[in-house]
């Protein structure tokens, strides 16, 4: 029998001590929501100070920290969402993952035609402008405003404008050989589309097509009704242009005569010959890549030092001369709008090759 009542009281002390345990998590437990009083606060911890572990687990409480014991929710609320991985620049074409402190979080990207943003906050970097990447969670939000740096800047020239100027110029730095300003250029046999507005309507379409990869550019003309020599072209995109593509249709006696030829300077060119090699690289690439999304027949590479905005540049340059506009079904096919699309999107897949992107 007294081994019996011995047990009873052992049984019994057991089970007191294990509902004080419980009691203090289940309270402390309110307190991690903030809805517990003061007061209440004050008898629990009274009461589990007996139990070892829940002493343990109160003096973690009463120095404020959050997150004691896996068993333990915590409310979401008492955290700040913040970045812990995030950048405000990323060049185009380049991706960078975002991260922040907490998880199943949503993402958005403001303008999703700069940067994406995938569910797991992979930002990829599409074209040049800003856009903001924000990470929402219940009634908070975080964002950082994302600048998409161009991967390389290319300049421009639609050859010619309306109006020759032929006032003259120096073919090169220092040369004592002077060229007309500007030429009026050739013009459709069969279509009577001048060469002036041909190659502006396929700048301005290799422009956004370049664009939408990631490139900024630089046009030396935007309308017909300018005035710029070819030096002068030269000068604008050498400020701050990677490449300079010159657009050009050709022209001939011979009605028979077709295709795209690309024109660069030679080895032993007087100014540029520094600029030969990687404008050879960058002619053919384009021309490769023209063909073939064009159709039209290659006529191939060819040197030419006499060309003065070739000669005043000091970036890598190529002058496309797209189709011959003397002959019929090269003149027709320049001519159509579809057509001049392939066209930009053969010489921007070009510049894509140079750059190897
Ligand atoms: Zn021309």
């Amino acid at each position: 029998m007294k081994d019996f009542r011995k047990l009873i009281t052992l049984v019994a002390a057991t089970v007191i001590a294990l509902c004080l345990f419980v009691t203090g998590i289940v309270i402390s437990g309110f307190r991690d929501d903030g809805h517990a009083s003061d007061s209440s606060k004050i008898t629990v911890k009274a009461a589990v100070k007996s139990e070892t572990q829940a002493a343990t687990l109160s003096a973690a409480r009463a120095s404020e920290v959050s997150a004691v014991s896996t068993d333990i929710p915590v409310a979401e609320d008492d955290e700040t969402l913040g970045f812990t991985a995030k950048k405000t620049s990323l060049k185009a074409g380049k991706s960078y993952t975002f991260k922040v402190n907490m998880s199943g979080v949503t993402w958005t990207s403001s303008k999703e035609e700069v940067a994406t943003v995938s569910a797991s906050g992979k930002v990829v970097a599409k074209t040049v402008g800003k856009t903001k990447i924000t990470a929402s969670a219940g009634t908070q939000s975080v964002s950082v405003t994302l600048t998409v740096k161009p991967k390389k800047t290319i300049g421009i020239d639609a050859g010619h404008q309306r109006r020759a100027n032929l006032g003259m110029e120096p073919v090169g730095p220092g040369s004592s050989t002077s060229k007309y300003k500007v030429t009026g250029g050739t013009s459709g046999r069969t279509t009577g589309i001048a060469e002036y507005k041909l190659t502006l309507r396929v700048a301005k379409k290799l422009k956004e097509e370049l664009k939408s990869r990631g490139y900024a550019v630089v046009m030396t003309r935007t309308k017909h009704d300018v005035d710029i020599s070819n030096k002068e072209r030269a000068l604008k995109l050498n400020k701050s242009c990677d490449i300079a593509i010159r657009l050009h249709a050709d022209g001939s006696d011979s009605t028979s005569i077709k295709g795209a030829s690309v024109l660069y300077p030679g080895p032993d060119n007087p100014y540029v010959a520094n600029l030969s090699a990687k404008s050879k690289k960058l002619s053919q690439k384009v021309l490769d890549s023209y063909i073939a999304a064009t159709g039209l027949s290659s006529r191939g590479l060819h040197v030419r030092n006499d060309l003065t905005g070739t000669n005043w540049s000091t970036i890598p340059v190529t002058l496309i001369e797209m189709g011959y506009m003397t002959n019929a079904s090269d003149d027709v096919y320049m001519s159509k709008k579809a057509n001049q699309y392939k066209m930009a999107k053969g010489m921007a897949d070009g510049i894509d090759a140079y750059f190897g992107y």
